[in-house]
């Protein structure tokens, strides 16, 4: 009759599914789902998301912030050295003029 008593995916075009997908957070917490994957590993969930947390958490697994704080300081310091360079041409420039 209708889908409720028969099979409702057609058989072989199907990737397999599987209900107990063990899903594994980086806080260390872990649940099930079902999913094509047998295994699933994420970087935030809701045991450890700030939303259901209520706690600020910095969110960093990939080194973002520690990349952009380098790239800061890396520009600082070209800063400072082409503030250096200009003040020694100037001063060169002065000296010659003089
Ligand atoms: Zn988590």
């Amino acid at each position: 009759m209708g889908c409720y008593t028969t099979r409702a995916v057609k058989p072989k075009i199907h990737p397999t599914w599987y209900p107990d997908a063990l899903v594994h957070c980086a806080c260390g917490s872990t649940f099930t789902t079902g999913s094509t994957h047998q295994k699933i590993s994420v970087e935030i969930c809701s045991a450890c998301h700030p939303l259901f947390t209520g706690q600020q958490k910095l969110i960093d697994t990939a080194g973002r912030v520690d990349k952009f704080n380098q790239r800061a300081a890396a520009a600082e310091q070209k800063k400072a050295e082409a503030a250096a360079r200009k003040a020694a041409r100037e001063s060169k420039s002065s000296a010659t003029s003089a």
